[in-house]
C-alpha cells in the first residue's frame, strides 16, 4: 500500500495547502481519508477523479475535513458512466450530513439530470456510520475503526487500514488516547495532525490557543509513535502552516520517535512496504 498527504492544510487558508485529505492505495483500491478544502484538485494531481474512490472514510465532522464532500460527491455522480453509488462511512451524523449536502446541492441535480438523457439517476451515496471497534472490508483491505479524542467533537473516529504485511493509521485530529494507542500498535506507519504548542501559545489569540488542548503536539505525536512502535510517523494539517525554512523545526520536535519523520507537503508519498518517501504520487 501508499499513502499519499492530498492535503496537509488545516482552516487556516493557504496557497501551497490544500485542506485535510488523504489517499490510501493498495490492490488496485483507492481510499480517500477526510475531503478537505480543494479534494478533487489534489486527487487529479494523484491521478484520480472520484469516480476511481472506492470508499470515502471521514474521521470527524469539523469543517476543514468535510468542506469539500459535496464536491466529491457530485463529481462521482456526473463522471460515472452508469450510476454507482459512492460509498461513505463516518462517525455518527454522517448521515444527516450527506442529506444536508444532497439538499444543498438539489437544484444542481435538477438542472443536470434535466439536460442529460443519459444521466438516469439523483447522486447516491451509501452511508454507514461506524462504531468504534468495528471494521469495514474495502475489496482486499481492511479498515478498523476506533475512537480518536478530539472532545468536545464527539463521535470522533481513527481508522486503521491493513493489506497482506502493511497498515497504516489515519488517526484524524485529537490528543493521545488509550483507543489510538491501541489502533496504532505495530503499523507501519501513522498519520496524525499536528500543532506546533511553542508557535501557537506564542500568538495572543484565545481561539487559537482553543486549538491546543484538542489537536496532538508534534512532541505527544512522537510519544504516541514511540509507544506503539510504527514505522513512521507522517505529519499533516500543520498549525501553523510547514514552510522550507520551518521543516526541520517540525522534525526536531518529534526527535522522542526513532522510526522515520515525514514532514511532507500535498502530494507526498510514502510506501508502506519500504518506507520510501516521494514527493509525489
Ligand atoms: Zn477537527
Ligand atoms: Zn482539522
Amino acid at each position: 500500500m501508499k499513502v499519499t498527504l492530498l492535503g496537509t492544510g488545516s482552516p487556516i487558508p493557504h496557497p501551497d495547502h490544500a485542506g485535510p485529505a488523504t489517499l490510501v492505495r493498495g490492490s488496485d483500491t483507492a481510499l480517500l481519508f477526510d475531503c478537505g478544502r480543494g479534494v478533487v484538485t489534489r486527487l487529479a494531481a494523484a491521478g484520480l477523479v472520484p469516480s476511481m474512490l472506492d470508499t470515502v472514510f471521514l474521521t470527524h465532522l469539523h469543517s476543514d475535513h468535510v468542506s469539500d464532500l459535496n464536491d466529491v460527491i457530485t463529481t462521482h455522480w456526473v463522471m460515472n458512466v452508469a450510476p454507482r453509488a459512492l460509498r461513505v462511512v463516518g462517525p455518527v451524523g454522517t448521515a444527516a450530513f450527506v442529506d444536508a449536502t444532497l439538499a444543498a446541492m438539489s437544484r444542481d441535480v435538477e438542472f443536470r439530470l434535466a439536460h442529460h438523457a443519459d444521466l438516469t439517476r439523483a447522486p447516491w451515496v451509501e452511508v454507514t456510520e461506524a462504531q468504534p471497534g468495528e471494521s469495514v472490508a474495502v475489496g482486499p483491505l481492511r479498515v478498523r475503526v476506533a475512537a480518536s479524542d478530539h472532545r468536545p467533537v464527539t463521535p470522533s473516529l481513527a481508522y486503521r487500514v491493513e493489506h497482506e504485511a502493511t497498515s497504516v493509521v489515519i488517526a484524524g485530529d485529537g490528543v493521545p488516547c488509550a483507543t489510538l494507542d491501541e489502533l496504532l500498535v505495530g503499523a507501519s506507519a501513522y498519520v496524525q495532525t499536528v500543532v506546533r504548542e511553542d508557535l501557537v501559545r506564542a500568538i495572543p489569540s484565545t481561539r487559537l490557543q482553543d486549538i491546543l488542548d484538542y489537536h496532538s503536539s508534534v512532541a505527544q505525536a512522537a510519544a504516541s509513535a514511540q509507544r506503539a512502535g510504527v514505522g513512521a510517523l507522517v505529519m499533516t494539517h500543520y498549525v501553523p502552516p510547514v514552510t522550507d525554512e520551518t521543516r526541520e523545526e517540525w522534525r526536531a520536535l518529534a526527535r522522542g520517535f526513532d522510526g522515520l519523520v515525514v514532514v511532507g507537503d500535498d502530494l507526498t508519498t510514502l510506501d508502506l512496504a519500504t518506507l520510501e518517501v516521494s514527493a509525489t504520487p
